[in-house]
């Protein structure tokens, strides 16, 4: 074995010394620690381990050591360079998890940022409408009921006595579809699908029938030739006009709320007898009647404004639909939806409701549920 002077360069002694190694592998770690970006981390490896590194140097003189003192100095070398190796790998790890994480921050999409992209849309206050007239009714057991907009005129008209000479009949408030002999009409009113239900459905029928209906009106503030019903029909053992009143007025408070309602006589061919249901006017109770320094342009100062029509079913429209009138009795009424729709929100001109302008659905899209 070799003497500790034997053929030994004190100067490479020192670069491979254990306090030189902890001190190059403590520069490394804290070059390591302080790089913050992959490109800081590439520059401090070339410095601190890299081919002209003072590590790397250093380890090039162990050759030149004499054999007793290489081994030492390989193990030492070896535990250096496997610590800073594995520095290097942990810290590679967390600089790259960091900048992902930075760019996912920076690329992600906040969903709930508020954009307008388009125009909002919103369901046509009339359809609106009719969905909510029609809860009212399926709410307490009622079924919703449709039929054809082009109907028999024999559905239309006969089956609800009115006769031949019915001036509802004529072509001045009808529409009828060609060919002439063909007896088929653009519905007048959604009464056909009444008799289509007492000739489908089995008994008791509580019903209620909203749709679109025509007539050959003129197309101004108050008329347009397609316009929209809901009608209901009960037929049962034991029904009067006051279970008429009483859901009636049960459809006047839902639809605006603590009203008072009354019936005024009137005739209709399928309800006998039949009545107008009038409402309170919602404007003025009754104030401007006999008022004039407080006139009310709502009800014209009578303090009422009609509503719609109803009755008991007329025993002629039971028998035409197969149903022994003296065993059975019934209900029927109708309203305009484009009416309750002005009394709930004081819309003066049916043109906005056909025109189709998403302002006026926007505006009235409480309507919708
Ligand atoms: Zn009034």
């Amino acid at each position: 074995m070799s003497g500790p002077n034997d053929n030994y360069d004190p100067k490479q002694v020192a670069a491979l010394s254990a306090e030189a190694l902890e001190a190059m592998v403590a520069d490394a770690e804290a070059a390591f620690a302080a790089a913050t970006t992959t490109a800081d981390l590439k520059a401090a490896r070339l410095a601190h381990v890299g081919e002209k590194s003072p590590i790397a140097l250093a380890n090039r003189e162990i050759g030149a050591l004499p054999p007793a003192a290489r081994k030492d100095a390989g193990q030492r070398m070896g535990r250096a360079r496997g610590q800073l190796n594995a520095a290097l790998a942990a810290r590679q790890a967390d600089v790259e998890s960091a900048e992902l994480e930075a760019a996912l921050a920076s690329e992600s999409v906040d969903v709930t940022l508020p954009v307008a992209l388009a125009p909002e849309g919103a369901i046509h206050p009339i359809t609106g409408l009719m969905d909510l007239m029609s809860d009212v009714f399926v709410a307490m057991g009622w079924e919703v009921a449709e039929g054809p907009e082009v109907e028999a005129e024999w559905l239309n008209f006969d089956a609800l006595n009115i006769g031949r000479d019915h001036p509802a009949r004529g072509e001045s408030d009808t529409i009828f579809v060609a060919p002439a002999g063909v007896h088929r009409v653009l519905r007048t009113h959604t009464s056909p699908v009444q008799i289509r239900s007492l000739l489908e459905r089995p008994l008791p029928v509580y019903v209620v029938c909203p749709g679109t209906v025509y007539r050959a009106d003129e197309f101004d503030a108050t008329h347009v030739p397609v316009f929209h019903q809901i009608e209901g029909l009960v037929v049962d053992k034991g029904i009067t006009m006051a279970h008429l009143k009483g859901t009636l007025d049960h459809l006047a408070q839902a639809m605006f709320g603590d009203v008072r309602t009354r019936f005024r006589p009137n005739y209709f061919p399928f309800t006998e007898p039949s009545a107008e249901m009038d409402l309170e006017c919602f404007v003025c109770h009754g104030a401007s009647v006999g008022n004039p320094d407080a006139p009310c342009r709502t009800c014209r100062s009578e303090g009422w404004i009609e509503w719609g029509g109803c009755g008991v079913v007329n025993p002629r429209v039971l028998t035409a639909a197969g149903i022994d009138p003296e065993e059975y009795t019934g209900f029927a009424f109708g309203m305009g939806i484009e009416r309750t729709l002005m009394f709930r929100n004081n819309a003066a001109d049916m043109r906005d409701m056909v025109e189709g302008d998403v302002r006026f659905s926007r505006a009235l899209k409480g309507e919708a549920r």
